[in-house]
């Protein structure tokens, strides 16, 4: 046996275990995913709704990510990068005291961390589709979670709702409700926000992705916004092979024609159904 063989193998070994002591830490880091939480504390005047709500939603979330993955074909691993926290109150603070349920991204001693809150006055009077709802806010969640938080926050509005509203299936509904208020004056590009009604705008402009260039191109693309931190032409032309003006201009004339497929509503305006 050739005496220096040793000691060069020890080296090889030593040097292995360095190389894994000094990355295995860091891939855990990056893999480690947190599961989401449930914040047990709820004052309010629904406790009969809360413990109803608060057994059912531990399947529910499940369900709807699994959904939602099938519907947009975001990446999603077991778990959550930043620790994502599900409650219940009566009061959500102002711009979102009519919404049954919203998310919230934000800091807390010094980590990111994320805030579903389930409004049960507004779930009280029952005219909303609460899976739907909690689809679209769970899409939100997921969204910020896959980006980053920072650059979730500079990805632009149209994308975030029409992408929640899509893979929510809240589209066709709140589409029709709009057009039967107010024609085709919402759209106004997806860059401009006047009302509500822009989100169906929005939705608009992923239905197009999907009838134009099937759900994988959809799927690819969601997936090509994330990857490129938001860099929305790039992932366009890349994924359906559209520059990004061609595609204003695209989705402005699909929109269009799908507004005067849906005509005026023939019946009594207060039978005008809502848009969630
Ligand atoms: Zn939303």
């Amino acid at each position: 046996m050739d005496k220096s063989s040793f000691p060069k193998g020890m080296n090889r070994i030593i040097l292995l275990a360095l190389f894994f002591n000094f990355f295995l830490p860091l891939h855990s880091a990056e893999s480690r995913r947190i599961p989401w939480a449930l914040d047990e504390v709820y004052s309010g005047s629904y406790q009969e709704t809360f413990q109803k709500l608060r057994n059912e939603i531990q399947f529910l979330l499940r369900q709807t990510v699994i959904d939602v993955v099938g519907q947009i074909g975001l990446n999603y691993q077991e778990g959550w990068r930043y620790p994502l926290v599900v409650g219940f109150l009566d009061n959500a603070p102002p711009g979102a005291e009519f919404a049954l349920a919203y998310v919230q991204l934000g800091m807390e001693g010094g980590e990111i961390r994320q805030d579903l809150r389930i409004n049960l006055s507004q779930y009280e009077k029952e005219h909303f589709d609460f899976e739907k709802v909690l689809a679209h806010e769970i899409t939100h969640a997921m969204l910020n979670d896959a980006m980053g938080a920072e650059a979730s926050t500079v990805l632009p509005l149209w994308f975030h709702e029409g992408l929640a509203v899509y893979a929510a299936n809240q589209g066709e509904q709140m589409l029709k409700s709009y057009v039967y208020h107010y024609g085709n004056s919402f759209l106004n590009g997806l860059d401009h926000y006047a009302s509500a009604a822009d989100y169906a705008e929005n939705y608009l402009a992923f239905k197009y992705i999907h009838k134009k260039h099937g759900s994988n191109a959809l799927h690819n693309f969601v997936f090509e916004v994330v990857k490129r931190k938001g860099d929305i032409p790039n992932a366009l032309e890349y994924t359906c092979f559209e520059k990004w003006e061609d595609f204003l201009k695209n989705v402005m004339e699909f929109s269009e024609s799908e507004i005067r497929e849906i005509g005026i509503f023939k019946g009594r305006p207060q039978d005008i159904p809502q848009p969630y």
